[in-house]
């Protein structure tokens, strides 16, 4: 029997790269699935905060485990942001090219290199309470010379560390193979084939 796992989001370039680093066993559904399912209001300051109040308000509303995903790039020249406010840096939620066009004005005059990171706290709940929490990284540097058509967000601008492209030059499978993404469901797949997940 396949396992079931609701992605509380309804980004669908996350829910695409979730459902393609998860083995043949999972039947992953995303909120895309469930239209009357309400936003959940991202108002916590840290990855992981926000992380539980989606996983957490998400699955008191609906059956079985949930899985929720808050990430984002944090500039080390910028003391970390854009950070929580990665998907609203320019102002609408969700605006990538907008988003990019900020970070690229904001470190224009600062100096080089723009050490940087994507983080990604990952929560599962259930019932409305949370099982538990993963968070992965991956170190790397922002280029003022955007590049690469592959991934979303600030993928164009991220050269990741050992790399001499952009995240957005990397096909899916070598992205899934390094992402901060990646490495919080390595976590969560270690987490889920213990004794300590529940086995439903
Ligand atoms: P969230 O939906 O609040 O978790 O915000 C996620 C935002 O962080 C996205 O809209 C992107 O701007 C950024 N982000 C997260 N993961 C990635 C990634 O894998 N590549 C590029 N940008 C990302």
């Amino acid at each position: 029997m396949k396992k079931v796992l609701i992605v509380a989001t309804r980004n669908a370039h996350k829910v695409q790269e979730i459902a393609a680093m998860l083995p043949a066993g999972y039947e992953v559904h995303s909120l895309a699935d469930f239209p009357s399912a309400p936003e959940v209001e991202e108002s916590a300051a840290t990855f992981a905060g926000n992380a539980a109040l989606k996983a957490c308000g998400i699955s008191s509303l609906l059956p079985g485990m949930v899985l929720a995903d808050d990430s984002g790039l944090c500039v080390d020249a910028l003391g970390g942001a854009p950070g929580v406010m990665s998907a609203r840096y320019a102002g609408v939620h969700g605006d990538d090219a907008a988003n990019n066009a900020r970070l690229l004005h904001e470190l224009a005059e600062l100096p080089q290199p723009h050490t940087a990171r994507f983080m990604c706290c990952m929560c599962v709940a259930e019932g409305g309470r949370v099982l538990a929490e993963f968070t992965g990284k991956v170190e790397g540097q922002i280029t003022l010379t955007p590049a690469g058509e592959h991934g979303f967000g600030y993928d164009p601008l991220f050269v990741p560390a050992g790399y001499d492209c952009t995240m957005a030059q990397l096909s899916a499978e070598q992205k899934n193979a390094i992402s901060h993404r990646a490495d919080a469901l390595q976590q969560f797949l270690a987490w889920a084939g213990s004794e300590q997940a529940p086995t439903a």
